[in-house]
């Protein structure tokens, strides 16, 4: 039975894994402060240790109770626009947490880390679609903070030979197709479940943020990519990093302006979202779509669940049925 550690596995992405992996029959420990993430979204069967990752003592004592087959990290503050006012508590706290990680696992003998990365470090794209080959300029300070974990990454390969794997989300979304997990960050800032919230009547009208973009319709495009195949990806890259470390962009390849989000989340839940256009908000690219040729080539990952109506919709039975998200923290 192979054993792993998943920081940040009580949080949207994190959660997920964890899923699959018990799915496999494998043997997880989460590690999460719950400062974001929520103890019921994590699935019965993984350990959960509730510590700091700036906590070394813990950290070094949950790597020296090996051996581990990987460690995955996803623990991370992860708002764009947050970052654009506290870009050094973003610096520090990501990239340092996440750079210790790294460099504990070196002196525990782990061999493969997955990274959860972000699509924010490339800017705005001057191309349809964003491949491995992009420029990389972080848009944001919380994007800086990934690209310097995954700088330190390259390093912990080419000096220690830990074998890295970087792996860029576009914009996850969705919820577990089987409703056992979903999205619930709080304060909500990310558009889908805030706009079905609107569109339900439980929460504001939408903010639009930001009318006036280099695109068709004025409004920011991106690549919505569901969360259950967000998950598949990691097991599949598991498997790809006995060869060598990795970057891979992760995304469906198709472009959703925030306009035609909101038409989807209208039609699947039969209700137009309320709307009111304010300003841009810092730190956002015109558009980011993915080109994921590159994974898809060397691990055979294929969007299940690429369609943005399939997405919203699972986002959405998941929302319903829970209403207050996984409850009080
Ligand atoms: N967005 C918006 N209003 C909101 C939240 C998001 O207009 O209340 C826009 C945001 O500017 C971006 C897109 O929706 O263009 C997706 O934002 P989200 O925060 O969901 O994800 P991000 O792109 O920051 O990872």
């Amino acid at each position: 039975m192979a054993r792993y550690l998943v920081t940040g596995g009580a949080g949207f992405v994190g959660s997920h894994l964890v899923l699959a992996l018990l799915a496999r029959g494998d043997d997880v420990v989460v590690l999460d402060d719950l400062s974001t993430g929520h103890r019921a979204a994590v699935p019965a069967g993984a350990r959960l240790v509730v510590g700091d990752l700036a906590n070394d003592r813990i950290v070094d004592a949950l790597l020296a109770d090996g051996p581990w087959d990987a460690v995955f990290h996803f623990a991370a503050l992860s708002l764009v626009g947050e970052s654009m006012r506290a870009p050094m508590r973003y610096l520090r706290d990501n990239s340092g947490n996440g750079i210790r990680l790294i460099d504990a696992c070196v002196r525990h003998g782990v061999s493969r880390f997955v990274l959860s990365s972000t699509a924010n470090i490339f800017g705005s794209a001057t191309t349809p679609t964003l491949a491995e080959d992009a420029p990389i300029e972080p848009a944001s300070a919380y994007g800086e903070s990934k690209r310097m974990i995954e700088r330190a990454l390259l390093w912990a390969e080419r000096v220690h030979g830990l074998r890295g794997a970087s792996l860029r989300y576009f914009n996850a979304a969705g919820a577990d197709p089987a409703g056992r997990l979903g999205e619930d960050h709080r304060p909500e800032t990310h558009l889908i479940p805030l706009a079905i919230d609107a569109a339900l009547g439980r929460g504001p009208e939408l903010t639009l943020f930001g009318e006036d973009y280099p695109t068709p319709d004025g409004t920011c495009i991106r690549d919505y990519v569901h969360v259950h195949d967000l998950a598949d990806a990691h097991l599949r890259v598991l498997t790809r990093l006995e060869s060598g470390g990795v970057s891979y962009n992760l995304g469906n390849g198709a472009g959703h302006s925030v306009r035609e989000v909101l038409a989807a989340v209208g039609d699947v839940l039969g209700r137009a979202v309320p709307v009111r256009v304010g300003p841009r908000r810092a730190g956002d690219p015109a558009r980011l779509v993915a080109c994921s040729d590159l994974i898809r080539a060397q691990t055979g990952w294929r969007p299940a669940f690429g369609d943005l109506h399939q997405i919203v919709e699972h986002a959405s039975a998941w929302r319903i049925a829970h209403p207050d998200g996984y409850g009080p923290r």
